[in-house]
C-alpha cells in the first residue's frame, strides 16, 4: 500500500563496511555507537545485540586506550555487525584495530602527526581494505579555521573536511566517506549542502550532540530529512542522549518517513478526540512495543472513528475505524465482515497483523532504497 519514494539521490562512490555498501544505490544504511565501556567487553557486546535486534546495519565503538583496542579484538571475534573504531589522534591504536578486524576506521588524517604516521594509517587500510570515515564537528574545528571564520560556519566545517579529503587524496585513497555534523540543525545542513557539491565519497550524516529523546529526535528528523529530501546522504545516525537502540528505532523512522527504506510498521493514527470509539492512544502504544519483532514493511492504520478512518483505511494494508461497540476492521483497502471488540481491540489486531505477516513473502525484507 506505500508509496515510493521518487526522490533523487545524490550520485556517491559506494564503499564497503565490512558486507554493508554505503554509497551508490546501496539501502542507506542506520548506524548508532555503543556508550558502555569498550573494555567492558561482555557489555559492549550485548549492546551490539540489542542495537543487531532493532536492525542496526553499522556499529561504531570508541577505541581510546590500547586496552579498548585489546577489547575491541574480543567484541569483533563475538559479533557480526561490521563495526567502525572510532579513535581520536593515536595512529598506532588505527593500526591496532584494523589489525584486529576492524571494518571502517573513523579517524581524521590531519589529526594524528606527521606525515609518515599519516601514511602508515592509510596503507593500513589500503593493506586490510577497510574504508576511513573522516568525521568533523562544528564543536571541535581546527584552531586556525575557528580564528579565520570566527564561529563554525559551513563554510568552516567544510574547509576543515576538505583538508582531511585533500590529505587522503594526495595519498590516492578513495575508500572514504564523510561527515560535517554540528548540532545546529541549519548549520548541519548547509555545511552537507556544500560538501556534497564538493566530492564524491558516500556522506555520513548527523545532527550532532542533538539533545535527549524528544527533542533529539525532532532535530535529528528535521535536520536529516531535509538533507534526505534532497538526495543527501548514504549513512546515519541519530545521536541522542538516550539508549543507543533508540536510535536505530528513531534512524529507521526518518527513513520510513520519508518513504526510503521500509522496516516493520508504519502505524498511522489519529490524535483523538471525544469522538474516539475505543482507546486509541493506548493500542498504538501497546502495538509499538508488542510487534518490535516485526521487520516486513506494512502500513497499519489506527482510527478513533468513522471521520477519518474509512479513508486511512483505504490506504493501508491493515485498518480500524472505531464505531459504536464494535469497530470496523479492514485488509487491502476493503472492510471485512467480522468487526472488533471495542474492549479486545489490541489483541485482536495484533492477531491479524500476525497472521498477515506470516503470509508475507520473505522477499518483502528487501530493504528498497
Ligand atoms: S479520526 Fe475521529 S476520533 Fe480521531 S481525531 Fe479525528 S474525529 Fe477524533
Amino acid at each position: 500500500m506505500s508509496h515510493t519514494s521518487s526522490l533523487i539521490r545524490r550520485v556517491s562512490k559506494q564503499i564497503m563496511v565490512g558486507n554493508v555498501a554505503v554509497g551508490g544505490d546501496a539501502p542507506i544504511s542506520v548506524q548508532s555507537m555503543t556508550n558502555t565501556l569498550t573494555t567492558d567487553v561482555d557489555a559492549t557486546i550485548a549492546q551490539i545485540k540489542r542495537l543487531e535486534a532493532v536492525g542496526a546495519d553499522l556499529v561504531r565503538i570508541a577505541v581510546p586506550t590500547m586496552n579498548a583496542a585489546e577489547a575491541f579484538k574480543e567484541i569483533k571475534k563475538r559479533t557480526s555487525l561490521p563495526l567502525i573504531a572510532d579513535i581520536h589522534f593515536d595512529y598506532r591504536i588505527a593500526l591496532k584495530v584494523a589489525e584486529y578486524g576492524a571494518d571502517c576506521l573513523r579517524i581524521n588524517p590531519g589529526n594524528i602527526g606527521n606525515e609518515q604516521r599519516i601514511r602508515s594509517v592509510v596503507d593500513c587500510a589500503r593493506h586490510y581494505n577497510i574504508p576511513i570515515r573522516i568525521g568533523v564537528n562544528g564543536g571541535s574545528l581546527e584552531k586556525d579555521i575557528q580564528e579565520k571564520y570566527g564561529e563554525p560556519t559551513a563554510a568552516a566545517l567544510v574547509e576543515s573536511a576538505m583538508r582531511h579529503v585533500d590529505i587522503l587524496q594526495r595519498l590516492n585513497f578513495d575508500e572514504f566517506k564523510v561527515s560535517v555534523k554540528a548540532s545546529d540543525v541549519l548549520l548541519a545542513v548547509e555545511s552537507y549542502q556544500l560538501l556534497a557539491k564538493e566530492i564524491q565519497q558516500p556522506l555520513h550524516l548527523g545532527i550532532t550532540e542533538a539533545g535527549g529523546l524528544r527533542s533529539g529526535s525532532v532535530k535529528s528528523a528535521v535536520g536529516l530529512g531535509m538533507l534526505l529530501a534532497q538526495g543527501i546522504g548514504d549513512t546515519l545516525r541519530v545521536s541522542l542522549a538516550a539508549d543507543p537502540v533508540e536510535e536505530i528505532k528513531v534512524g529507521f523512522d526518518i527513513l520510513k518517513s520519508l518513504r526510503i527504506r521500509s522496516r516493520g510498521i508504519n502505524f498511522i493514527a489519529c490524535p483523538t478526540c471525544s469522538r474516539q470509539e475505543f482507546d486509541v492512544i493506548a493500542t498504538v502504544n501497546e502495538l509499538e512495543k508488542r510487534l518490535e519483532d516485526v521487520l516486513i514493511p506494512i502500513d497499519v492504520s489506527i482510527i478513533g472513528c468513522i471521520v477519518n478512518g474509512p479513508g486511512e483505511a483505504l490506504v493501508s494494508d491493515i485498518g480500524i475505524t472505531g464505531s459504536k461497540h464494535k469497530s470496523a476492521f479492514y485488509e487491502d483497502g476493503k472492510r471485512q465482515k467480522e468487526r472488533f471488540d471495542n474492549d479486545k481491540v489490541i489483541d485482536q489486531l495484533e492477531a491479524k497483523i500476525r497472521a498477515r505477516i506470516s503470509r508475507t513473502d520473505p522477499k518483502n525484507l528487501i530493504l528498497k532504497v
